[in-house]
């Protein structure tokens, strides 16, 4: 049932114009899903095109109408999530639940942006001479070039998207060759909501080849990408050489900070769920936990429970927990970080090893007594693989939060209020959840700082991305 999937271009649903495609593989079985077109360079311009024709058009209509189409593309999403969630499954391995959760997460991303697209208010600014209006104007930046990765199919392309068709800008999508159908159904939403053509635009294909043509391209006037930080580094560097707006959404390596004062039982649950949410590939995946000594012992001894009882296996049984990796090179990277951190003096409490020999799966892992210099506790696992340290002052745990030139998401665990003031204060991350998971909803900012990017992809910031300011000062006749 699985698609042979399309470039969408300029409203119509077609292969590579030199008939490209790459296979889909199962991340379960390792069996061909099936195929995915492969843009041409001719595809790109004809892409290019069709934005630049959309842009044209879209950003003459009003706000409020296009509220109105993205609201049916939202109800679009919803109405045909069973079938979009079944094509994630096979493509990227999560569990059906959390394959359903995304989509219709996604719908709820459209709407917030449907609505918050209305409000993108300019300002009146008072005037030094009487008879002249100061008037401060929001227009859409233009046509958007988005690369997005293989994590979260849909969700990564939603708030891109959603960002762009609701401030009037046209989008070319580069989604994800390894997870291409769940995005290119997500577009048809669009385009059958009544989108004009060339508004929304998809294509696939070599990424490198993409971006390099793409981002300075005269056509594209915005750049948003979402990935790692080694490639968002070099495109960041591309837009800027070509003077383009850039969102970049990029790695992190959170720490989730457990106090001695903390319900251990609750921090333990809560962060083993999130951390192994969709098998650890989340950008916000806690990943450092450091745990004040006095907790340590039992917080180490709850996780590994957590973590033992978690039912992994194939993502479309509805009682699997944990589904394979994405792809085989998470699995290498699991287990190099993993042989690294032992050969370190780091040990394994749990996991540590592949299952079976077909399709991606690997066990849910923690280790305990990683030294600093080990790859593990420098580099973004993204994967099943949590590391547990202790901490003895909130000093020391602060420096510790704030070692790596990350600054994505952090987590603390506390039951005093000015305990949760403190370290609020001082984690260099663009976001904290404290006490609970309470990241990623569509009406809160969602980005990071150092390396880990800027710009922000959630609440009225994510708008500011996709706006110019214009400054218009009239004088009466
Ligand atoms: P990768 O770094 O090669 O690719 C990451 C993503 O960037 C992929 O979607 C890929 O298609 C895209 N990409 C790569 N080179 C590109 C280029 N030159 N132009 C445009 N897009 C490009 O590695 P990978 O094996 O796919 O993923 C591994 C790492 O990526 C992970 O360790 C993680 O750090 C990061 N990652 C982050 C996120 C996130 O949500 N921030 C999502 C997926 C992957």
């Amino acid at each position: 049932m699985y698609p042979d999937v399309q470039l969408l271009i300029d409203g119509v649903w077609r292969g590579a114009s030199n008939g490209a495609k790459l296979s889909v593989v199962n991340p379960a079985s390792g069996d061909v899903n099936g195929t995915v077109a492969h843009a041409t360079r001719d595809d790109l311009d004809q892409a290019l095109e069709a934005a630049q024709k959309g842009f044209r058009v879209w950003r003459k209509v009003s706000a409020y109408e296009r509220s109105k189409v993205m609201r049916k593309a939202a109800q679009l999403l919803r109405d045909r999530s069973d079938t979009i969630a079944t094509y994630m499954t096979m493509e990227q391995g999560k569990p059906i639940g959390e394959a359903k959760m995304e989509v219709m997460a996604s719908a709820d991303i459209i709407e917030w942006f449907a609505e918050e697209g209305r409000r993108t208010y300019g300002r009146v600014v008072p005037a030094r001479a009487e008879g002249i209006y100061q008037l401060v104007i929001k227009e859409p930046v233009g046509p958007v070039a988005a690369f997005t990765p293989w994590n979260f199919p849909i969700n990564q392309v939603v708030r891109k998207l959603s960002g762009a068709v609701a401030t009037g800008c046209s989008i070319i999508v580069k989604a994800p060759e390894e997870t291409p159908a769940s995005p290119a159904e997500l577009l048809r939403c669009f385009v059958d909501a009544g989108v004009p053509h060339g508004v929304v635009n998809l294509v696939y294909g070599i990424p490198a080849e993409i971006s390099e043509y793409l981002i300075p391209h005269p056509v594209i006037r915005k750049i948003s990408f979402t990935g790692s930080t080694a490639i968002g580094k070099q495109l960041s560097a591309l837009a800027g050489l070509h003077m383009k707006r850039a969102t970049m959404e990029l790695g992190g390596h959170a720490p989730a900070i457990v106090f001695d004062d903390a319900d251990v039982d609750i921090a333990s649950k809560l962060l083993a769920g999130a951390k192994f949410r969709n098998a650890g590939q989340v950008c916000v995946s806690p990943t450092r936990f450091l745990v004040q000594e006095g907790l340590y012992k039992k917080f180490v001894e709850n996780f590994v429970a957590h973590s033992k009882a978690l039912k992994v296996g194939e993502g479309l049984d509805a009682s699997t927990q944990m589904g394979p990796l994405a792809n085989p090179r998470r699995v290498a990277a699991m287990e190099g970080l993993i042989a690294d951190a032992v050969q370190h003096g780091g040990k394994v409490q749990t996991g540590g090893k592949r299952i079976g020999n077909k399709g991606n799966f690997f066990e849910p892992t923690v280790l305990t007594d990683v030294p600093l210099d080990a790859k593990v506790q420098n580099d973004e696992p993204f994967g099943p693989l949590a590391i547990i340290s202790p901490f003895k002052t909130f000093d020391d745990v602060v420096a510790e939060a704030n070692r790596l030139p990350f600054g994505l998401a952090s987590y603390a665990y506390t039951r005093s209020a000015k305990t949760a003031n403190l370290i609020a204060a001082e984690v260099e991350a663009g976001m904290m959840s404290i006490n609970h998971h309470g990241l990623a909803l569509p009406e809160i900012p969602f980005g990071g700082i150092k390396d880990s990017g800027y710009g922000s992809e959630g609440g009225s910031e994510a708008l500011e991305g996709y706006l110019n300011t214009k400054m218009v000062s009239q004088a009466g006749l």
